[in-house]
């Protein structure tokens, strides 16, 4: 947050419900103190049934961004003006940019991971990936893959027609090989490069569950991704690094979502040091928290 808030402060902030939890002002106000930008980020706790009221009210009070959380994602697309290709491919849409006309949807979920695949050395091109689970989070991490042209792509689920409703989806954008299996199928798979955990499977405080419990899974691939960062580790990742594997849990995943929702909304690209910088500050809240 800037120093002072004065007359010209602009406002940004999270529509969803809950969130009380949420870590992103702390990420935008230390972004904007760092940048010396004048705004200030504060969550808005919206009630069932009231999004379009949020939204239109959004436009009234000339709040300049808002990003977008559970269980919003999806719903809020139906109030905005316009909703960028990225975001259409994934169906999601979690930053909102204010314009005189309305807001404009993006999704910087998938654009954080990338940010975070980036930094962590994991090269999507030419992987082939397995994607545990089908929900959003699944979404976001297959378009993303799609776009990035990995060789192929494996979703496991519980609900296998969910599987096949995200295989479809990515079927209509992009061209390439998508299977789609269960769990009790896990055994059947070859090597691969990537694994992606996206289920909330092992979150804290259930944090002795996995949803893969074949324990050859784990020799088969060389990096994991887990898409949850509490706890730091999960057992997912636990095992993964055990046989070997470069492990990345989702907390930079969020901070990148983050940043890049506050590239947009300020027409910007953050140095990488600041970032960097920010970032320690980040952690050095949570681990005080
Ligand atoms: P979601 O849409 O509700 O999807 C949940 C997924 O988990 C589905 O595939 C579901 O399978 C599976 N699942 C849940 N409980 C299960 C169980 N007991 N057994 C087997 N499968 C189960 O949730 P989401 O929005 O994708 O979020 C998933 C996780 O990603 C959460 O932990 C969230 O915190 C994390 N996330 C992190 C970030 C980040 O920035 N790091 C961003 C987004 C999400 P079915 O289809 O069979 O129900």
């Amino acid at each position: 947050m800037n120093q002072t808030i004065n007359g010209k402060t602009k406002v940004l902030g999270l529509i969803g419900n809950p969130v009380e939890h949420t870590l992103s002002p702390i990420i935008h106000n230390s972004l904007s103190k760092e940048l010396g930008i004048n705004c200030v980020y504060v969550p808005f706790h919206v009630p069932h049934g009231e999004l379009d009221k949020a939204i239109a009210g959004g436009k009234s009070l000339n709040l300049q961004g808002l990003n977008v959380t559970v269980p919003y994602k999806v719903d809020v697309m139906d109030f905005l003006i316009e909703i960028t290709p990225f975001a259409e491919q994934i169906g999601a849409v979690n930053t909102l940019k204010f314009t005189d006309n309305g807001y404009i949807g993006y999704n910087t979920d998938a654009e954080g991971l990338g940010m975070s695949l980036k930094k962590n050395e994991i090269e999507l091109r030419n992987s082939d990936v397995v994607i545990i689970g089908a929900g959003g989070a699944a979404k976001a991490v297959a378009v993303l893959c799609a776009k990035e042209k990995v060789s192929s792509i494996t979703i496991i689920n519980r609900t296998l027609s969910k599987a096949e409703q995200l295989s479809d989806n990515i079927k209509k954008f992009y061209d390439l090989p998508i299977n789609v299996i269960g769990y009790d199928q896990v055994n059947q798979l070859q090597e691969f490069d990537i694994a992606f955990q996206t289920t909330s499977i092992g979150m804290s405080p259930d944090i002795h569950k996995n949803p893969v419990e074949d324990e050859a899974f784990y020799k088969k691939f060389h990096s994991a991704v887990d898409l949850i960062y509490n706890p730091e580790k999960t057992l997912f990742l636990k095992k993964a690094e055990t046989n070997g594997a470069k492990i990345v849990n989702g907390f930079e995943m969020l901070y990148y979502q983050g940043v890049r929702a506050f590239e947009i909304w300020n027409n910007l690209l953050i140095d990488e040091k600041i970032l960097d910088k920010v970032f320690l500050q980040l952690l050095e809240y949570k681990k005080n928290k």
